[in-house]
């Protein structure tokens, strides 16, 4: 995957925690064997559309992102051109979610929605009259990689439909944030555009090696994500895929982190800390240190032991 930054953040970069997660390192080993640890290539029943659990299914707009991150799951597909869905793979994916009926709960991913307004548009305007699909989400980085964008004129006319859509029904957007130097006033004014469209905004980190390996990053992270009125969803596991382990992260030293976490801050301030079962089923909640071998024992913040009646 080549190297791309924005204006915007390359003036980031004397920030560690921004350069490691846009720069080319050496420690990043060149691999044309990338793997999909996520089975997502397996699960893709259309051109774009994964169908990997019952309910839910992921639609990859477009392989394009205003920036590329280092330890992107979907390294092995960034910045190529032939994950553009045309007229025509789009077609076959609403085919696919109106007999499906069981799909209630869609999310665009990619590559960036928001970086593809244009398709991004075309494809919500088809999936809002799918009566069966309860529950709309896309993921994006835009607001952090890109926040002038948000106000751009070019992205004006989808962001009016997803606020059309939002009355109707529920409408989140994922927001992938990883250190709280990305939160810059540029980044917050942003995300309270995108708050004042009547969406849900949620967060969703990645625990990267020399980025935001501790406590206190993620304690504020999480802290100035609350005050701008983003809920933090999930904390991941760096996945398993090949040529960018060097991010990866004990998860002993993951679990210490986020059970300090839940300590620190407010319930609804602390995301869940998850793994992605490589070749698996699931985004599996981790268990944090309160627990101990008698399912009856836990222990609190203070490490104090306490029998469950
Ligand atoms: S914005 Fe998301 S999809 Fe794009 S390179 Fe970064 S992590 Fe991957």
């Amino acid at each position: 995957m080549r190297e791309k930054i924005t204006p915007y953040l390359k003036k980031l970069t004397h920030i560690p925690a921004i350069s490691r997660q846009y720069q080319l390192s050496d420690n990043e080993t060149e691999d044309n064997s990338y793997n999909d640890p996520l089975q997502e290539d397996e699960h893709e029943v259309v051109k774009g559309l994964v169908h990997k659990y019952a309910n839910r299914a992921l639609i990859k707009v477009s392989y394009q992102c205003a920036a590329h991150c280092r330890f992107c799951t979907r390294i092995r597909q960034i910045g190529k051109p032939e994950g553009t869905l045309t007229i025509k793979d789009i077609d076959n994916i609403i085919t696919y979610l109106t007999v499906n009926k069981q799909i209630d709960d869609v999310i665009l991913s990619g590559g960036d929605p928001l970086y593809c307004p244009s398709i991004t548009l075309q494809i919500l305007d088809r999936l809002q009259h799918i009566d069966s699909i309860k529950v709309l989400r896309i993921g994006s980085r835009l607001p952090l990689q890109l926040p002038s964008a948000i106000k751009a004129p070019a992205l004006a006319p989808l962001l009016t439909h997803i606020k059309e859509i939002s009355a109707s029904k529920p409408f989140y957007i994922l927001l992938h944030i990883n250190h709280p130097s990305e939160l810059t006033p540029e980044a917050i004014e942003a995300i309270r555009h995108l708050r004042s469209l009547g969406v849900t905004l949620l967060s969703q980190t990645v625990f990267l090696k020399g980025v935001n390996d501790d406590e206190n990053t993620l304690t504020q992270l999480y802290k100035e994500l609350y005050y701008a009125g983003v809920i933090p969803y999930y904390l991941y596991h760096c996945d398993n895929v090949h040529g960018i382990q060097h991010f990866a992260v004990a998860i002993a030293r993951e679990r210490a982190i986020a059970t300090e976490l839940t300590a620190k801050l407010s319930g609804i301030a602390c995301p869940t800390y998850v793994i992605d079962i490589e070749n698996g089923y699931g985004k599996i909640p981790v268990a944090l240190n309160f627990t101990n071998t008698d399912a009856n024992m836990l222990s609190d913040f203070n490490g104090n032991s306490h029998i469950i009646k």
